[in-house]
């Protein structure tokens, strides 16, 4: 059985494009595009025979299956043979039980989805495996494309970076000048992508990124280009594995271009529509306070929108004023029975500090997703009975700056209340021992 999909226009009209071709919008009414699927013939295996093959593949070594993005190929990209395929073993990241911080919220199936546990270290890689391994297919037909580029509030970048490097192909990363954290910045410094640095925000990079790419054969990397959709979309469908095919009641995800919540719901729908599932879960956006266009518009319905000038927040992935894709997360939240949420400075870093201490090491984006559970359970606006997963997008690592700031009461905007530090004693045996016993005395 052959597979196929295609790149179909989804907003203005139905015009389809082949997926080799370099194209981000509509050429007929500019809209955005999107993966489809031949659902009629994924539709010839029964649900019970997918996951069945899918759990066979699931971390194994029979290359790419044993990606958990590459183990769903059929639905994710076919059009791409296996050796063209650039993969560095991506998903299978673990789904923390949160039995500890669930407790201290009166929940028990609290459950903390760690894509920040791969490759570059967030769930970037998910989607960028399957653009550059489309990129190394093109390259491979004899299409002339000099290099691959991006803009980026670090971890696009760093994800693009080492695929590229892995597949030897020139990656060119912009960043706004002192807006990434130093881990961010290195990663494409040590694979060897030039890397700019553009005394602008997100939004500036991306608008000179945009312009770059339309005429110099250079392919552009940025979720508008729906490929790295279909690979982030396999979290839900790994997610759903994990939890021995079932579908939990709420998930809360943070969003600042908001590619990854319309991949976490498109995910959802094509297991539906095969019948894998037959309910979705209600889906959480939550935004900064300081970047929060997609909360200002909810708060209104949906019925307006204005893209805003993004302030400086710690969570800074999401630091984006502009999102690329609004249109397709309002479409997805509306059939998610969808929430969206925001979270201040201070309650970023306390979420993430608190659930820390139950285990975890939390990135401020997490953190957000974090502060978000917090108000919702506090307003009844999620049961106690339910199932919750919380969509933790990069790995605390990558972060130090911000968790070593807040541990040393220097973040601005916010009063830490998790604070531990290390405690300075002379090499005595008695002073040593007097200092903890008495912390263990009130240890908390
Ligand atoms: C990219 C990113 C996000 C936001 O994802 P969008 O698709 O832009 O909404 C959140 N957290 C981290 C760590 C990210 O790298
Ligand atoms: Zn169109």
């Amino acid at each position: 059985m052959s597979y196929k999909a295609w790149f179909q226009c989804s907003e203005g009209c139905d015009e389809r494009y082949e997926l080799n071709e370099t194209i981000y919008k509509c050429k007929k009414c500019g809209g955005l595009i999107e993966v489809r699927h031949d659902i009629e013939k994924l539709k010839h295996r029964s649900p019970e025979s997918w996951m069945r093959l899918f759990d066979e593949r699931y971390r194994r070594t029979k290359w790419p299956y044993g990606s958990s993005v590459w183990g769903k190929k059929e639905m994710v990209c076919p059009n791409v043979a296996n050796n063209n395929v650039v993969s560095l073993y991506e998903g299978g990241s673990n789904l923390f039980w949160a039995e500890r911080l669930g407790k201290t919220l009166g929940i028990e199936d609290l459950w903390i989805k760690q894509c920040g546990n791969a490759h570059t270290g967030s769930f970037k890689d998910l989607g960028m495996t399957v653009l550059v391994s489309m990129v190394k297919q093109m390259i491979s037909e004899g299409k002339e494309i000099k290099g691959v580029a991006c803009a980026s509030t670090g971890d696009t970048s760093a994800a693009l970076s080492a695929y590229c490097a892995a597949a030897g192909i020139p990656a060119i990363v912009f960043l706004p000048k002192d807006k990434v954290s130093t881990a961010q910045l290195i990663q494409p410094i040590a694979n060897g992508a030039l890397t700019l640095s553009l005394d602008t925000d997100f939004d500036g990079c991306m608008e000179i990124v945009r312009e770059i790419c339309s005429e110099n054969n250079i392919y552009l990397a940025n979720s508008m280009n729906s490929l790295r959709i279909e690979g982030q979309k396999t979290v839900s469908i790994e997610l759903v594995q994990q939890l021995d095919w079932k579908v939990p009641d709420v998930i809360i995800i943070p969003g600042g271009n908001l590619g990854n919540v319309s991949a976490l719901g498109k995910g959802f729908l094509l297991m539906k529509d095969i019948g894998i599932i037959n309910k979705l879960p209600r889906i959480v956006c939550v935004q900064a306070s300081k970047a929060n266009p997609l909360y200002q518009s909810y708060l209104k319905g949906f019925k307006e929108y204005e893209p805003i000038k993004a302030q400086k927040t710690l969570a800074s992935a999401i630091q984006i004023g502009n999102p690329v894709s609004f249109n397709k997360a309002v479409r997805i939240l509306k059939m998610f029975n969808g929430v969206v949420e925001q979270a201040t400075e201070d309650e970023l870093a306390n979420a993430a500090a608190l659930a820390d201490r139950s285990g975890l090491f939390n990135c401020p984006h997490t953190g957000v997703a974090l502060a978000a559970l917090f108000k919702l359970v506090k307003r009844n606006e999620i049961e106690k009975f339910e199932q919750i997963i919380i969509i933790s997008t990069a790995h605390g690592l990558k972060f130090t700056d911000f968790k070593i700031k807040y541990h040393e009461n220097k973040l601005k905007e916010v009063e830490p209340k998790y604070i531990n530090v290390p405690i300075e004693l002379p090499p005595k045996y008695e002073v040593v021992r007097k200092t903890i016993s008495d912390k263990l005395a009130n240890f908390v």
